[in-house]
């Protein structure tokens, strides 16, 4: 016998959580044909709701639903994490609870794993349901990681994953305090096969997610993946040099020409505000990163555990 972990992450979902059980259920003849038990580990994210109790009417009628609770909310990277850790499958598999990944996938994930892949990934193809300003923002952001950042990220990748244990290992033992799981996944590599997906909307609840949290995440996706922003103050300083040595040359010559002194603050001025705002801009990106160094160098727990069962 083999043992799939599925691992879900929740934040206020009391709906949601009986509902997952149901769905995912469905899935349990295929699995038990091929002698793998599965087991469900519903990760609290200090929920305020009734999230642990819907959970633990789940365990009162089956042992295999497991639950672990945090003291607080910790964000949904901290609750993949400790799922991972806390897991014990040969296989895991990341799941959302609003069924926002289609459990009736896992089935065809699991069939391609055996075709020699360390994990199944999924992608959605159509943002169908999203603010199409939010599509354009997301789609923004992958283009800008694609060029400034060696590890590959996804246009369109969701967590919803399915990894063998040497893969969640890799993973676990990447113990970085700003965690950023799309990157993650493509830093550890290991073959990957894509499944792709139309988009499917939440059952009950809302997002957790708005535009302002989303843009923050992404600023940790790019300083926890690429470097290439620290580049700019260096290459923005040489531009300058140029520029400030090509116009001393052209008052130079034009005072020796035409004996024109040199008139016109507003061009001194606008040629002030700019190069302040450029090193603001640039004091700003390192004190970005000099920000992440400092809570890593602190080595705080990713995540505290209040229950567990
Ligand atoms: N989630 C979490 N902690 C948080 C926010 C979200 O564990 O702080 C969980 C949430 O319960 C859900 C999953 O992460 O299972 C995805 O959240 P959501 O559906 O809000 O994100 P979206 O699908 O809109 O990106
Ligand atoms: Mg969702």
């Amino acid at each position: 016998m083999s043992l799939l972990s599925v691992i879900v992450p929740c934040y206020n979902e009391e709906e949601n959580v009986p509902l997952f059980y149901e769905e995912l259920l469905k899935t349990e003849p295929f699995f038990r044909e091929r002698e793998i038990e599965v087991e469900i580990l519903y990760v609290d994210d200090g929920s305020g709701d009734r999230t642990v109790e819907e959970v633990k009417k789940l365990r009162e009628k089956d042992e295999r639903v497991h639950l672990v609770s945090f003291s607080r909310n910790f964000g949904k990277e901290a609750a993949m994490y400790a799922g991972l850790e806390l897991s014990g499958g040969d296989y895991v598999v990341m799941m959302d609870v609003d069924l926002q990944d289609p459990p009736s996938l896992l089935p065809e994930m699991f069939l391609q794993l055996g075709q020699g892949y360390d994990s199944v990934a999924t992608r959605r193809v159509s943002r169908k349901g999203e603010p199409p300003v939010r599509s354009f923002f997301a789609r923004m952001f992958y283009r800008l990681m694609k060029k400034i950042s060696k590890t590959e990220i996804m246009d369109g990748a969701r967590d919803y994953r399915l990894m063998t244990r040497q893969m969640v290992d890799a993973i676990l033992s990447m113990k970085e305090y700003n965690r950023f799981t799309k990157g993650i996944f493509g830093w550890v590599g290991f073959k990957t096969r894509w499944l792709e997906y139309e988009n499917v909307e939440r059952v009950r609840g809302e997002t957790k997610w708005n535009f302002w949290k989303l843009f923050l995440y992404s600023l940790d996706g790019i300083t926890a993946f690429s470097t290439a922003p620290l580049m700019l103050a260096s290459v923005v300083g040489v531009f300058f040099c140029i520029v400030a040595f090509l116009m001393i040359l052209f008052i130079i010559v034009r005072k020796l020409m035409f004996g024109d002194p040199v008139s016109g603050w507003p061009s001194l001025v606008c040629i002030i505000l700019m190069t302040s705002g450029v090193q603001f801009f640039c004091t700003g990106i390192l004190g970005q990163y000099l920000a992440k160094t400092y809570m890593e160098v602190k080595r705080r727990p990713i995540y505290l555990v209040r229950e567990r069962l």
